[in-house]
């Protein structure tokens, strides 16, 4: 074998590095960190989690130095939100590091908790790459905590230090919930703002305001709770009825919806409207990640629908229930039992039945929460979209069942929001060597090939290339803007009125400058402003018809 040049070597099989734990008496003095979504969802994660005991703090959003650092120090050909949150955890370790902490006590004293997933996108690479790169900037065991997607939290690995109960979970649904409906109202009301940055300054109090209550909160025991105390069953059953029926967040988000309604707002400008679609992370940041992408639009005068978390959330039980239905309980090549074996054979599709339903519940409930947040903000944001819809109009085109980044829904979203007529223009961020994203890419090219009207572009987001991007966008947006400006001037045409008696009408009518007025939106019509005018038209038409003649 040594004259065959085939002596055997000492094989160095891989093992899974040593990892320092984070445990419950630690939690005094360990600040857990986590980051990747808005400010305003972060801020509420972090009143909850303080509501729980934890230390914790939000990393800043990503810049171009995380980037950079994220390439210096991660491997190559990752994908680009990959560089930016990996570099930017070790931007704020180099930071703790340059304001006076020893390396050793900011391994000692802090944790990071991030998703994480099996792939089948470089999702699955995030925890290695995080590793990686904290090792190669010389924060060796540094602890990174995992909370899978599809599987929660590796309990072995958080050593309970983080408590994943059913009060931790509930707060973090509810901080997610509500950090969406906020942001969706905020980014529908300052583009019609009289008065150039007061969302923003309302936006701030308001989050501030929240974030204290959320801190300060004490269930109030309602009348379901003092019933279920009585019986017994006050355990977590009915901390989750609780839930369901007590009116803890209703209340303050009640006190944010009249701040909010508070800002005076001009309808009659003309925007045009674009929904953001992308890969999950490149669509939520608002930072350098997408080149500050709703600034810019907001900038150039578009209106933005950004996406929320819970679609995401609803996509995740939705691709878990569609896996139970195409497996019928045969999981990992389990043989169907033979045809006379009716006893086996009934309690697997009994047993698949029970895993679904109890699935289909979590959808109802989730949606039901989420939508209680929306009545209680005002009503203005958008509902969540039935993923059965989004299910049926993507798959021609991209196979539902291929999972990994946003699936199918790219090219979902993109057909439902153009064929509903809720937007002029997609804008879908796709960052720079992602897999998932490349794929829909190429089955977008059929899907504007069959609908001729939409306007859709897609920009990479490769963490440089702004002011490419940013032309590309603008040309798309002055597209965008035709057509909203189009449909404003035929929407005026059918009133039979003038753009100033409409004003005039407005200025008597102090309701209509308010952003939490519902404006009923037409089927084919877009814009704000068109449908504006229609209803402001109707109105005074019917006011008219209903005056008493002297
Ligand atoms: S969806 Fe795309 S960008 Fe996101 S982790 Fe997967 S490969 Fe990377």
């Amino acid at each position: 074998m040594t004259q065959a040049g085939i002596a055997p070597k000492q094989v160095q099989h891989f093992q899974r590095p040593f990892e320092n734990t984070f445990t419950k008496n630690q939690r005094e003095y360990t600040k857990v960190l986590f980051g990747g979504l808005t400010w305003k969802h972060e801020k509420l994660i972090q009143a909850t989690l303080e509501r729980l005991g934890y230390l914790c703090e939000p990393v800043p959003t990503p810049d171009k130095r995380a980037f950079q650092l994220g390439k210096e120090y991660g491997n190559n050909g990752q994908c680009n939100p990959t560089y930016f949150t990996v570099g930017n955890l070790v931007q704020y370790l180099q930071g703790l590091e340059a304001s006076g902490l020893s390396k050793q006590e900011i391994i000692d004293k802090h944790v990071f908790f991030t998703a994480g997933a099996c792939g089948p996108c470089r999702f699955g690479m995030y925890e290695a790459e995080y590793r990686l790169a904290l090792r190669n900037s010389g924060f060796d065991g540094f602890r990174v905590l995992l909370f899978q997607q599809s599987g929660g939290l590796n309990q072995a690995e958080a050593e309970a230090g983080l408590e994943m109960n059913l009060e931790f979970f509930l707060g973090i649904l509810n901080a997610m919930n509500i950090g969406d409906v906020i942001n969706e109202v905020a980014y529908q009301i300052r583009p019609f703002e009289v008065n150039p940055g007061e969302t923003d300054r309302v936006l701030t109090e308001c989050m501030d305001y929240l974030a204290q209550c959320i801190r300060e909160m004490k269930p109030e025991p309602t009348k379901l709770d003092k019933f279920l105390h009585g019986t017994g069953l006050d355990g977590e059953a009915g901390r989750f009825l609780h839930q369901l029926f007590a009116e803890d967040y209703v209340k303050p988000l009640r006190v944010i919806r009249d701040r909010f309604n508070a800002i005076p707002v001009d309808r009659t400008r003309v925007k045009p409207i674009v929904k953001i679609t992308g890969e999950f992370w490149a669509q939520t940041t608002e930072g350098d990640g997408n080149f500050n992408m709703f600034k810019f639009l907001e900038k150039e005068g578009g209106q933005v629908i950004v996406e929320p978390i819970g679609t995401w959330i609803m996509y995740m039980i939705h691709q878990v229930i569609q896996k139970y239905n195409d497996e019928k309980g045969l999981e990992d090549g389990a043989v169907l039992p033979s045809m006379w074996r009716v006893d086996k054979r009934a309690k697997i599709a009994f047993e698949t039945k029970k895993k679904i339903l109890k699935l289909k519940a979590a959808e109802k409930i989730f949606k039901r929460e989420y939508h209680r947040v929306v009545e209680a903000l005002g009503g203005t944001a958008h509902h969540l979209v039935d993923q059965y819809e989004l299910q049926r109009l993507g798959h021609p085109y991209y196979n539902s069942r291929a999972a990994g980044g946003e699936g199918h829904l790219e090219v979902a979203k993109n057909i439902y929001y153009c064929n509903k007529s809720l937007t002029h223009m997609v804008l879908c961020l796709k960052p720079f060597g992602c897999m998932p994203s490349t794929q829909s890419d190429g089955a977008q090219s059929a899907v504007v090939s069959h609908f001729k009207d939409m306007i859709y572009l897609p920009i990479e987001t490769s963490g440089e290339g702004d002011v490419n991007a940013h032309s590309r966008v603008q040309m798309a947006l002055g597209e965008a803007k035709a057509k909203a400006k189009l449909e404003f001037k035929s929407a005026l045409e059918e009133t039979g009125m003038s753009l100033d008696d409409i004003k005039a009408y407005v200025e008597l009518h102090p309701e209509l400058k308010q952003p939490m007025y519902n404006v009923p939106k037409r089927e084919e019509v877009v814009g704000v402003a068109a449908n504006f005018v229609l209803h402001v038209a109707e109105r005074m038409k019917s006011e008219a018809r209903t005056q008493v003649p002297a």
